[in-house]
């Protein structure tokens, strides 16, 4: 298997503003990986549409937009459906835990499994292929909310995401990218690698197309959650807290709980 192929990856549009992606199968012409099929249909008629067939599940999280379409898949065929290890998530055929690796020899696929708990308790990433398949943890300039987390638990997990190699490429659960710009630019109106980033963005979208894939060291110039530790940032959360922050984690505690009451 050739590790350093870039990924083809399709993004399959689901509900409001979710991306399932679709990965193409190095190693098997016509075979697709699915990555969080919340809804069946588009994934079905992408796949007839291309005349391509499913041949594997991965699975980031329990919520229902993300694994509500698993069980129509599987009535057109068994597949292997890799998951966290959650009683939630209940068609998996194999649980994965952090530092795993999933193998998908016959497919050319390969990935390391990260556990980064924070959006969820059992949420998990999986990064091979220099492609990270983050779900709901990282989104392109900014975050998942911490509905079952704490903020030093998502602080960890973004923070371990960020130090993957810069040119990863980031395939995020939804489509939240340009409503996320306007708060990072909130937080840094004076970052120009955000700005210039939101002018792509807005391009590529007033075309329809998706913003992402974005790349690791994309996100560490414009993401403002994964730069709790640089000054402007830390400057901005102390003003909106109205008082000093102790460290790195509660500056990302503080810029969450911002963006969860931001307004544009
Ligand atoms: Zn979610």
């Amino acid at each position: 298997m050739n590790n350093k192929m870039p990924l083809q990856v399709h993004a399959t549009r689901a509900f409001a503003d979710n991306y399932i992606w679709l990965v193409a199968a190095p190693a098997m012409p016509g075979a697709v990986l699915a990555v969080d099929p919340g809804d069946a249909a588009p994934v079905l008629a992408d796949l007839r549409r291309q005349g391509l067939s499913l041949a594997a599940i991965l699975l980031t999280h329990h919520h229902a937009d993300h694994i509500g379409g698993v069980g129509a898949l599987l009535a057109h065929g068994p597949v292997p459906v890799i998951a966290p290890d959650d009683p939630r998530i209940a068609l998996k055929t194999r649980a994965v835990r952090d530092g795993e690796r999933v193998d998908l020899t016959e497919l050319g696929l390969g990935f390391e499994v990260l556990a980064v708990p924070g959006h969820t308790t059992s949420h998990v990433a999986f990064w091979g292929h220099d492609a990270l398949f983050c779900g709901d943890t990282l989104f392109s300039a900014g975050c998942g909310r911490m509905f079952e987390g704490t903020p030093p638990q998502m602080h960890r997990s973004l923070q371990r995401l960020a130090a993957l190699p810069g040119p990863t490429r980031v395939y995020c659960g939804h489509e939240y990218t340009a409503a996320n710009l306007r708060f990072a630019l909130a937080v840094e109106p004076d970052n120009a690698a955000a700005r210039a980033y939101r002018d792509s963005v807005a391009v590529r979208r007033a075309a329809d197309e998706p913003s992402l894939p974005s790349t690791l060291s994309v996100e560490c110039e414009v993401n403002p959650f994964l730069r709790c530790s640089k000054e402007s940032v830390r400057a901005a959360a102390e003003r909106h807290a109205g008082r000093p922050l102790e460290d790195a984690t509660a500056v990302f505690a503080e810029l969450r709980s911002w963006k969860d009451g931001f307004r544009e």
